[in-house]
């Protein structure tokens, strides 16, 4: 039995920035990743967009930690030279929506004016103008502080931190079973080298695996665990050149921001996420969505060629709300919300959490370190 300061379960953008933060602290960190490597599940299957924070109650953690993980973003991408745009949106109403869409862009505007962040509202012609091939929209709003990443630089670059300053990362290592002892938290770990950590604190950054993993630990307290639920969205790519310089958003639905377009720092287009409720972990890319797709992005894009959209990849989002009721807040428990001393647990970080990955682990360390 070995015996450690700190864990963090779970190397994906979150625990890896939270890694960091205790170990810049001065903590004795240990991170344990049950896949090969860090940056496996849903770091890897996003958009990898800098949000804005345009859309998020006021006052909600979603709000409030991407708006400050955006500005220590941006001065963490400079400082350590990893690529990244600052690109711009546009978020447009579209002729098919009709006046609904022109509300839905006012009550956005009116959103990210209580969270403190700037939008122009431009008319149909100033949006058209900014984007001149192809974009179809009755008015938009831009948003200039949004912007792309590659998010797999951006781990390395807080890996290489948490490193330097003396973490450890340990990958094929499932944390498969805990419990709360008189001593710390006993959590045995699996794979390879099976082995038990006891740990004075203990950080649950496992993402989709955040409500098992606490459902093991023997302990804690059932009723704490919120629910989990998976809303998966595939993307689809763009063979040729890609057609918007911003990236383009839709009007918000429900449980995704809609079918959007983004590039990648190489100058590849792709579209997507949609939204499907799911039971388990999947993610084929059924090409029976792109009908689907064609249809929205036809939408503000009607000159779409056919038989340009190849499936690309699928992301899954870890949703604490039940399909249909209104999005949830992302769930950070100390050790006074989860009741048992030392353990931290992060449930539901969906987007934002790549942009408020910073902002995160600041909040994490203030109560874990
Ligand atoms: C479709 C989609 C699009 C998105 N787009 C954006 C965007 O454009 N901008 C943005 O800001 N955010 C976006 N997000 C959100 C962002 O991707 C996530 O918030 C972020 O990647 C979550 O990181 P994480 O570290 O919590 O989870 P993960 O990256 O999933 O990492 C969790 C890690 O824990 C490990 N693990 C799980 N269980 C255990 C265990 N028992 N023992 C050991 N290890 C374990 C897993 O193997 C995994 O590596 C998007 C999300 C989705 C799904």
């Amino acid at each position: 039995m070995e015996r450690v300061e700190r864990v963090v379960v779970g190397a994906g953008v979150i625990g890896l920035a939270v890694a960091r933060a205790l170990a810049l602290a001065g903590r004795e960190v240990v991170i344990l990743e049950a896949a090969e490597t860090f940056g496996t599940v849903t770091s890897s299957r996003n958009s990898e967009v800098i949000h804005a924070g345009v859309y998020y109650p006021e006052g909600s953690l979603k709000a409030r930690l991407c708006v400050r993980g955006k500005a220590l973003l941006y001065d963490y991408l400079a400082e350590r030279g990893i690529a990244h745009e600052r690109c711009e949106k546009l978020i447009v109403a579209t002729p098919d929506g009709g006046e609904a869409e022109i509300q839905a862009l006012r009550a956005v505007r009116a959103r990210a004016a209580a969270a403190g962040v700037d939008l122009a509202w431009l008319s149909a012609a100033e949006a058209m103008a900014l984007e001149p091939d192809g974009l179809l929209c009755t008015a938009a709003l831009a948003s200039p502080t949004t912007g792309i990443v590659d998010s797999h630089g951006l781990m390395l670059a807080l890996l290489g931190d948490a490193q330097a300053a003396g973490a450890m990362l340990a990958v094929h290592a499932p944390v498969t079973d805990g419990r709360v002892t008189d001593g710390g938290l006993a959590l045995d770990v699996g794979g390879a080298e099976p082995m038990t950590l006891v740990a004075n604190g203990v950080v649950n950054c496992a993402g989709l695996g955040a409500q098992p993993l606490s459902r093991v630990l023997a302990g804690l307290p059932a009723e704490t665990v919120p629910p989990l639920r998976y809303a998966k969205g595939v993307y689809f790519s763009l063979a040729g050149r890609a057609p918007f310089r911003r990236l383009i958003y839709p009007v918000p639905g429900q449980a995704g921001l809609g079918i959007h377009y983004t590039r990648d720092l190489g100058g590849q287009g792709r579209f997507g996420p949609d939204v499907a409720w799911i039971d388990q972990i999947d993610y084929t890319v059924d090409e029976g969505r792109r009908p689907a797709f064609e249809a929205s992005i036809r939408r503000y894009w009607p000159d779409l060629p056919d038989g340009t959209l190849h499936p690309a990849y699928a992301g899954i989002r870890p949703k604490i709300q039940a399909p249909g009721a209104p999005a949830h807040d992302f769930v950070i428990q100390g050790p006074d919300e989860t009741r048992v001393p030392g353990y931290t647990a992060l449930y539901g970080i969906e987007s934002p959490g790549l942009t408020a990955c910073l902002a995160i682990a600041e909040m994490v360390a203030e109560v874990a370190a």
